[in-house]
């Protein structure tokens, strides 16, 4: 008797499909890779030092006219491209992905004293939920140009040598007010002031001057012997406190990544490394890394800026003289390469769970994404979906289809839209994450590698 055609559809464990002992090896590899890549890129200016460092070595160079192409904009954003053995107006494959992160902001004008400490005063960059970001050690980045153009970079608190910076909260004893507040309440972003120092400089050194905030003069020493700057410099600085430390291994059995930034560095790491391993595809790679998606993909270095299109316009120039640049787009297949929230099993009430992305089923594509009512949302066409269901499943790699929440429980949105503008097929996809906009980010380590895969599958088809 012949088995019956199975007519329900299950999504697959990704660590079941990886299970031989050839893909564990890969999958391990992979995840100690991943960890240094979170560990080392804490910020997007640190993102595309590390793309730069791995594209050059793997033969590309900063000509669009080349084979194999890079720009970079602003050391923010960056367009990767290698020629395919099709025309370019045939099509090309396009993965983006954004490098920005949820974070704080110091201010412009940011240091002051208070009760005998220094503090900084920041602006929280994206969505955050702010408690998350209290009483935990801060790592600062940040790149510093002074008028006469010389630029510095500042990197205090990853160096375990290094101190750390942190924001203050409210012991339980004097929180009796506190606690019964509403949580949109309760955190005040005026509050979210980092320590800076403690102690004075000393009179005596100082005898003839009248110093008003002495902390502070001392942390603007520290800073002026480190660096060579002083207060009006952060005028033209952008400073950024994020989580200290590495990425690290969770649970037992190791098979979780923690860290900061994995919305949406994850799927930077698995477009570089999906680019970098597929060196003769039939259409044209393209690789895109945003800056400036958590605030909108606003400003020159986001994704509504013309960058790509003054990139392909040259590329197009080059590589196929004459060819319409509306056909080259229309006949583009893109890939919009974000994270999606994983159903969190202490949370279950906002997922849907028929429609949720799960830990460790590969990445999951979300036709649509907006909020109630598919607002804003860039919208898959079925043909790009059946496409991409055939390549996925052909080469088995585990996939599933998902949504950011239950209808009504919020919302989201992507780059998709504005790929999706210029005609191109563009769907979104990534590694499922919980604890998504959180200091310490969770994906699972099958699928990074599930995604991974996905992408050169994806590339060279
Ligand atoms: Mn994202
Ligand atoms: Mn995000």
């Amino acid at each position: 008797m012949t088995k019956k055609k199975n007519l329900e559809y299950e999504p697959k464990s990704a660590w079941k499909v990886y299970s031989s002992g050839k893909d564990i090896k890969a999958m391990d590899t992979m995840a100690a890779n991943y960890l240094k890549f979170l560990s080392e890129c804490k910020t997007e200016r640190l993102v595309m030092d590390y793309v730069r460092k791995r594209v050059e070595k793997a033969g590309f160079v900063d000509d669009l006219r080349a084979p194999l192409a890079f720009r970079f904009n602003r050391n923010k954003t960056c367009f990767l491209a290698r020629k395919g053995r099709r025309p370019l107006s045939e099509g090309f494959r396009l993965v983006g992905a954004h490098c920005d992160c949820p974070r704080l902001d110091l201010k412009q004008r940011p240091l002051y004293e208070d009760t005998d400490i220094c503090l900084a005063q920041t602006h929280y960059y994206g969505g955050i939920r702010k408690y998350q970001w209290l009483t935990i050690p801060l790592a600062l980045h940040g790149t510093v140009v002074q008028k006469d153009g010389k630029e510095i970079t500042i990197c205090i608190g990853e160096d375990p040598k290094d101190p750390v910076f942190t924001i203050t909260d409210l012991l339980p004893h004097l929180a009796y007010k506190e606690v019964v507040k509403k949580v949109s309440d309760a955190f005040d972003a005026e509050k979210l002031n980092l320590v800076f120092g403690q102690s004075p400089v000393v009179n005596g050194k100082n005898d003839d001057e009248d110093i008003k905030e002495p902390v502070k003069r001392k942390v603007l020493e520290i800073l002026n012997k480190r660096y060579g700057i002083d207060e009006s410099d952060f005028f033209s600085a952008e400073m950024q406190a994020v989580p200290a430390g590495p990425a690290r291994f969770v649970g037992l059995d190791q098979s979780i990544i923690g860290g900061y930034g994995q919305d949406d560095r994850s799927s930077v790491f698995c477009a570089l490394e999906a680019m970098l391993e597929e060196p003769e595809p039939e259409y044209a790679q393209i690789v895109l890394f945003w800056d400036k998606e958590e605030i909108g993909s606003e400003g020159a270095t986001g994704a509504k800026s013309y960058f790509f299109e003054y990139c392909m316009e040259e590329l197009a120039e080059a590589w196929e003289p004459g060819a319409r640049l509306s056909k080259i787009f229309m006949n583009g297949s893109a890939l919009s390469a974000d994270v999606s929230a994983a159903m969190d099993p202490d949370h279950k009430d906002v997922y849907e769970p028929l429609n949720a992305a799960r830990l460790g089923y590969g990445p999951c594509f979300n036709k649509f994404t907006g909020h109630r009512g598919k607002v804003g949302a860039n919208d898959a066409h079925p043909d790009y979906i059946a496409w991409l269901r055939r390549i996925f499943d052909d080469a088995g790699i585990p996939w599933h289809m998902s949504e950011l929440g239950k209808v009504d429980a919020g919302g989201g949105g992507t780059v998709a839209k504005f790929l999706a503008v210029y005609g191109m097929d563009v769907i979104d996809v990534g590694v499922p994450v919980l604890s998504m906009h959180s200091p310490f980010e969770l994906a699972s380590k099958a699928d990074i590698y599930a995604c991974t895969l996905a992408f050169r599958e994806f590339l060279k088809n």
